[in-house]
């Protein structure tokens, strides 16, 4: 069986915070490229309080960066929330001179002191700014969300404001994490149904951390199904098995999802390594 050829694989990294992050996200970097040689490498922006500044460092330092001789190919993430259209334009032009080739669009989140611009209100008003500004130089990965966003008024206007976003010229969509295939299948059916071609790749979270993967669903609106929460609820502090399982759970999701034609996957590493080159492994090639 051979699931991964002709899919697209990527990883997403969120800026490091230290000197020592920096570093580590270099290994990452290095330890993921190994194994899988991911197809290119997200950095988020602004998310959980980093700075617009932070994102381009990071990508500076990623674009600069060459792994056996060869470089690698970054995208980042650029939300139009927080940012004026100027700001934005200084930003994309900076990105342009590094060579990128890819960019992950997005509103972003509502600062909690739910200060906004009122520039570009709407992902889809980004990428019509992206295209305007700069034709058809960047790749523009949107978001999608098989679960529906939490702040949207109904599935129905949620997958309306989606093909917003293919209208204004979006090349491809990377989704929210989910453990429910069937919301991935129904949205998949649903873009064939409105024809919508473009690639949607799934976003796959690994579960190493019953916690931090409660309060991430919670703020996402991604569900964790009964029977995966009370099965990590029971492992309690039992770490390896906690780990054992999710590595399971995920690995199998991935087949599915390959096996259901997804057109690769995008993996959430939050800047580690093992546990996506563990999932990697157990995909079935
Ligand atoms: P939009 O597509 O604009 O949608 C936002 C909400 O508004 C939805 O509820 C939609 O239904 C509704 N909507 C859209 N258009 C209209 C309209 N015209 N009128 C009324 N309602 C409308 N966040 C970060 O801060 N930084 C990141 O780097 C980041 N990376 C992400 C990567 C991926 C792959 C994903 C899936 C999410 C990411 N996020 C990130 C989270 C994202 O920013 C939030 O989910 C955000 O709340 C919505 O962004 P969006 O681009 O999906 O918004």
């Amino acid at each position: 069986m051979s699931n991964t050829k002709d899919k697209t694989f990527s990883c997403e990294f969120f800026p490091p915070r230290t000197e020592a992050g920096v570093e580590k996200l270099l290994k990452t970097t290095h330890d993921l490229h190994e194994v899988m040689q991911p197809a290119y490498y997200s950095v988020t922006f602004g998310a959980g309080g980093t700075t617009r500044d932070s994102t381009l460092e990071v990508v500076q330092l990623l674009t600069a960066t060459k792994i056996a001789g060869q470089q690698i190919n970054v995208a980042p993430h650029i939300s139009c929330i927080g940012s004026s259209k100027q700001q934005l334009g200084d930003l994309l032009a900076q990105y342009k001179a590094l060579g990128v080739r890819r960019l992950v669009a997005l509103r972003g989140d509502t600062a909690k002191n739910g200060e906004t611009t009122k520039e570009l209100s709407y992902a889809n008003e980004l990428v019509s700014f992206i295209r305007e500004t700069h034709g058809d130089h960047f790749t523009i990965e949107v978001a999608a969300y098989p679960e529906y966003h939490p702040e949207s008024a109904s599935p129905q206007s949620d997958f309306e404001y989606f093909k917003n976003k293919v209208a204004a010229g979006a090349d491809a969509a990377i989704t929210q994490y989910f453990y429910n295939i069937d919301a991935y299948l129904h949205f998949m059916d649903k873009c064939q149904s409105e024809n919508i071609e473009i690639p949607v790749t799934p976003g796959i979270m690994p579960i190493t951390n019953f916690a931090s993967l409660t309060r991430f669903s919670d703020a996402c609106g991604s569900e964790i199904p009964r029977w995966i929460r009370k099965q990590l609820e029971s492992y309690a502090e039992d770490k390896d098995s906690l780990m054992a399982f999710g590595l399971d759970v995920v690995s199998n999701l991935c087949n599915q999802l390959l096996e259901n034609d997804a057109p690769g996957l995008h993996f959430y590493t939050l800047n580690q390594a093992d546990s996506i080159n563990a999932i990697w492994k157990n995909l079935d090639r």
